[in-house]
């Protein structure tokens, strides 16, 4: 990023909401399953899988935290109903993290479970790292209590992961691998580029010899390049790991991907709670500072319209 965009990445907070809603619009399916719904068909037909995730990492209190699981046990009744190819992703904060371990815990154990009598799957999305404690023993909570269909999210920014890999080796995890969206302090965290590829690849290569199925969560070109090096040395079949790509970010590669016979899956986020999702992915923009500077000129000069 340039010194530009990393300046206007400071000053996102400061930009209007209806602003961020229209830059965010490409990472959104929408505010209502039906639009989740509609993303994931389109998807399923280029040949891609999903992971639909209900938006909800802002709410305040425990009322709001049930109204989501009810949202994902309606996303699983949807999925069930119009036969997509598409399991989900929860955020705990979303499911009340902050409100109580146990109260997290229930509402988790409701969503897994509802999960499994439709035979779908669960990730736990991996948030900032005032909750990485937390997320992984309620990964394996719900793992002694019998729950095989959650999956779990490492983060090659924290130095921690590769540790975490082999703590979690004897449950044969599902995980998907992403470098971390998060900016921790330094101690706990890689701040150099390299540095964190060089670290999500150990981390990769660690899952795939401890027989683990990955989610191999990018849009780095080099890292992919790494990914198919390594699935490819291990021997493994196109349905014992899976590239994972965010709505909205890279079409091009993750088309190139499925033309090559990988498997993708696909983030699909939807709901009102908009807001902290959209910022995130627009810090990670490369060309945030050309889109602002263009949505403000558009502002000031309106665009002619039929020639007039
Ligand atoms: C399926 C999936 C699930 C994820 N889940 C989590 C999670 O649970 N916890 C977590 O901390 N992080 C999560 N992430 C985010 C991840 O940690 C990274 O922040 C994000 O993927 C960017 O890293 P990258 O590997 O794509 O590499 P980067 O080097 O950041 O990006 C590579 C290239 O992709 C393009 N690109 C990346 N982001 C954008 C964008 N927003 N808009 C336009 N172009 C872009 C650019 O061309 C960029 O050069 C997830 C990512 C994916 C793909």
């Amino acid at each position: 990023m340039t010194l530009l965009d990393r300046t206007i990445v400071r000053l996102l907070p400061a930009v209007p909401k209806p602003v961020v809603q229209k830059l965010s619009e490409r990472y959104i399916a929408g505010p209502e399953l039906k639009d989740a719904r509609e993303t994931v068909r389109r998807l399923n037909a280029q040949g891609k899988m999903a992971t639909v995730d209900v938006l909800g990492e802002e709410i305040t209190n425990e009322e709001e935290a049930a109204a989501i699981v009810r949202a994902y046990l309606d996303v699983f009744a949807d999925i069930e109903r119009c036969d997509l190819d598409a399991n989900v992703s929860v955020k705990l904060t979303a499911l009340g993290l902050k409100f109580g371990y146990d109260i997290c815990r229930a509402n988790l154990t409701t969503v897994v479970a509802d999960a499994a009598s439709r035979g779908n799957f669960v990730r736990i999305d991996m948030e900032d790292s005032s909750t990485t404690d937390d997320t992984m023993q309620l990964y394996r909570d719900l793992r002694r209590d019998g729950h095989d269909n959650v999956g779990v999210v490492l983060q090659a920014t924290l130095r921690r992961t590769l540790s975490d890999v082999g703590e979690l080796a004897d449950l044969r995890p599902s995980v998907r691998l992403c470098k971390g969206i998060y900016i921790e302090p330094p101690e706990i965290a890689y701040r150099d580029f390299g540095a964190v590829r060089a670290n999500y690849v150990r981390s990769l290569s660690a899952l795939l010899e401890a027989g683990c199925y990955v989610g191999i969560a990018t849009h780095d070109e080099w890292l992919v390049s790494e990914g198919k090096r390594l699935v490819a040395e291990h021997g493994l079949e196109r349905g014992q790991y899976e590239f994972q790509m965010l709505l909205g970010v890279r079409p091009d590669l993750g088309n190139r991907l499925v033309r090559e016979g990988h498997r993708l899956r696909v983030y699909v986020p939807f709901g009102r709670h908009w807001y902290a999702y959209s910022m995130r992915r627009l810090q990670e923009n490369p060309k945030i500072a050309g889109y602002i500077a263009a949505d403000t000129i558009g502002r000031f000069i309106p665009t002619r319209r039929n020639g007039a």
